[in-house]
């Protein structure tokens, strides 16, 4: 298996672990929706971005591909004249923080510490099996220049726009964002509507922490809060319930086979996610969820960067 750089991480469907190119991103359209509030989402390529406007200016989440930068901006521009004043990164993933060099020109950048760690020093992104992605190391104009551990909020357009960060999930730097008065909330690649999700074991993320923070966020939202997945549509808490059952069901039936002393070529062999076949394919195909669930589940864990 071939590595690709994380740049190729468009989150598209088919064979893209073996495939090298670099993505087309000319013919890539912003998309944009109201959300709620004064919370919009756009849509373009790679991470969804959610987008606070208001009369203090405009506060985004998460800023996509390089490339994609003045099509964010244009994108914007049709909603505001105002500037964008802070950019806020849910994790390190390419498709998420491609932008930020050149969105760090008009605004600081803020992220969880261990954004800025795994950014500055690259590393082997990936499910320690099948998928494996060169992150490369960033130049300095790209690393978030405002880091925190645990949480920060932005105050501005009427909102307490807050960051909270959620341990070892997707990766190790997670944060999900919230728009309270929006009544809207940007879960970052915690929740998505792909499938079968992406967890970076090989950047200290882990099932159980995508688990917990999923379930944490369910708890104390408002049960008509519209939710901003990392990649899919506008969803509810409702869809993150059943995102969270499936996570829950399917670790605990290889739990059970890895204690029957069964290995992960017979548990693929005995294809026992079976029952769960509708998540599969939007980006992990279910034997790779299976190696997922496997090596989180065995302890083959990736480098786990400490806070502090
Ligand atoms: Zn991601």
């Amino acid at each position: 298996m071939r590595s690709v750089h994380l740049l190729t991480l468009p989150f598209l469907a088919g064979a893209m672990f073996c495939s090298a190119q670099v993505q087309d991103f000319t013919k890539v359209q912003m998309k944009v929706t109201k959300v709620n509030g004064n919370v919009y989402m756009l849509e373009g390529a790679g991470g969804y971005i959610g987008a606070s406007v208001g009369e203090d200016g405009i506060v985004i989440d998460d800023d996509q591909y390089a490339p994609l930068a003045d099509k964010i901006r244009a994108a914007l521009n049709g909603i505001t004249d105002k500037p964008v004043r802070f950019v806020i990164n849910t994790h390190y993933h390419g498709d998420h923080t491609g932008g930020n060099a050149l969105f760090q020109k008009d605004a600081p950048i803020l992220a969880q510490d261990n954004v800025r760690k795994r950014m500055e020093h690259g590393g082997t992104a990936g499910n320690l099996g099948k998928i494996s992605m060169q992150a490369p190391a960033h130049p300095k104009e790209a690393l978030p220049i405002i880091t925190f551990e645990h949480d920060v909020t932005v105050h501005l357009n009427g909102e307490d726009i807050r960051a909270l960060h959620f341990p070892s999930g997707h990766t190790d730097g997670d944060s999900v964002i919230f728009f309270p008065k929006s009544n809207v909330v940007h879960m970052g690649d915690d929740f998505v509507t792909y499938g079968f999700p992406f967890v970076d074991l090989g950047a200290g993320g882990s099932v159980e922490g995508m688990i917990s923070a999923v379930e944490q966020v369910v708890a104390q939202l408002p049960a008509d809060v519209k939710v901003i997945p990392g990649h899919g549509p506008v969803s509810n808490l409702e869809d993150m319930r059943k995102f969270v059952t499936m996570l829950k069901e399917t670790l605990a039936v290889v739990d059970r086979g890895i204690k029957q002393g069964k290995s992960l070529e017979q548990l693929q062999k005995e294809n026992i996610l079976m029952p769960w076949e509708k998540w599969n394919g939007g980006f992990l195909k279910t034997d790779t969820w299976l190696e997922t669930l496997y090596n989180d589940l065995t302890g083959t864990k990736g480098e786990f960067i400490r806070h502090n």
